[in-house]
């Protein structure tokens, strides 16, 4: 029935702020090249409104929508499905308008940055070695039950405020261990890869506080921030001759799973849509978000 009322391929973004994002970008860029007539469009929301805003998704015609911060908890309550990763991450960033009007919810953070570390560095596998997340927040939980589905059997998390990682550790069993922060730079030696989950080195914020001294040689970093391309950290390490991933990729994949939700495609990532997306980051004031 709900299909007659969108034959237009309407999606979008909630969040606060929303303006910044370069998922228009991403969806506009797959809609035109599979020619899919729709748009995707940023969906400036206030907590308040957020309620209002999913109740009429459907009888405004979208297929669906990404949720971004601040919204990513709060939309849970509001859903009729969740899937098992994002009950577990405790977060959405991925809303289907289901044929009836109901809202399932996933998340494909995790999932995006997998497919990322794998896409920079074939060769890296869960059996690898240690990873250490530094930082406990929604994207780390993202990152962490993404990496423990694959398999990975040592996972460490440090971060500034140690409850947050304690509680990964409680809640995400013993193949989590969280590490007091002031021991950090000593963490570095054994890892197979070192992720940066914080928004630390964000364009227009201070750089991480991680001495890179005792980072183990082949130890794959990965930086979760897209603005900049590369962090402070992602420098430091690149200089040392450490592979690099950025968080670009991440953002790309997250999207593709929403795209193939909302419009039945699973969308590429080519040479032209990193082409469009790479050039957001010299038109426009490099803030991050989705
Ligand atoms: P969040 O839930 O607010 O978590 C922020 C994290 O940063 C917390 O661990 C926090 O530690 C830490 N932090 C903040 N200020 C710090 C400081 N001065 N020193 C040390 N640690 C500090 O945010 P999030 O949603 O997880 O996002 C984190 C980052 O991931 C952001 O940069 C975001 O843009 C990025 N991200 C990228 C993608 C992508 O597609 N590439 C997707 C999602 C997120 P405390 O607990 O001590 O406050």
């Amino acid at each position: 029935m709900l299909e007659r009322t969108r034959p237009f391929g309407l999606a979008g973004l909630i969040g606060l702020p929303v303006a910044q994002s370069r998922s228009p970008v991403i969806h506009d860029h797959w809609l035109a090249e599979h020619g899919i007539p729709g748009r995707y469009v940023p969906l400036p929301v206030t907590a308040e409104g957020l309620p209002a805003a999913l109740a009429g998704l459907a009888a405004l015609g979208f297929r669906g929508c990404n949720v971004t911060m601040p919204h990513k908890r709060a939309v849970i309550p509001h859903l009729a499905r969740i899937d098992p990763a994002a009950r577990r991450i405790d977060a959405v960033n991925t809303v289907v308008v289901e044929a009836d009007g109901t809202l399932s919810g996933s998340n494909s953070d995790g999932a995006g940055f997998l497919q990322s570390v794998l896409d920079a560095c074939p060769g890296w596998r869960a059996e690898a070695g240690p990873v250490l997340l530094v930082g406990a927040g929604g994207a780390a939980r993202s990152v962490a039950v993404a990496l423990l589905a694959a398999g990975v059997r040592d996972l460490r998390v440090v971060n500034r405020s140690p409850d947050k990682a304690e509680a990964m550790a409680a809640e995400f069993g013993p193949r989590v261990a969280a590490l007091p922060w002031a021991r950090r730079a000593d963490a570095l030696a054994d890892l197979a890869l070192l992720v940066n989950t914080t928004d630390r080195g964000m364009a227009g914020k201070p750089a991480l506080d991680l001495a890179l001294a005792r980072l183990g040689a082949g130890t794959i970093a990965a930086d979760l921030i897209y603005t900049p391309l590369e962090t402070p950290f992602l420098a430091e390490a690149r200089a040392r001759g450490n592979p690099t991933v950025n968080g670009l990729g991440m953002l790309l994949h997250q999207a593709r799973f929403g795209f193939h939700a909302w419009y039945g495609v699973m969308p590429a990532i080519t040479p032209g849509l990193i082409r469009a997306v790479e050039a957001t980051f010299r038109t426009s004031p490099a803030e991050a978000g989705r």
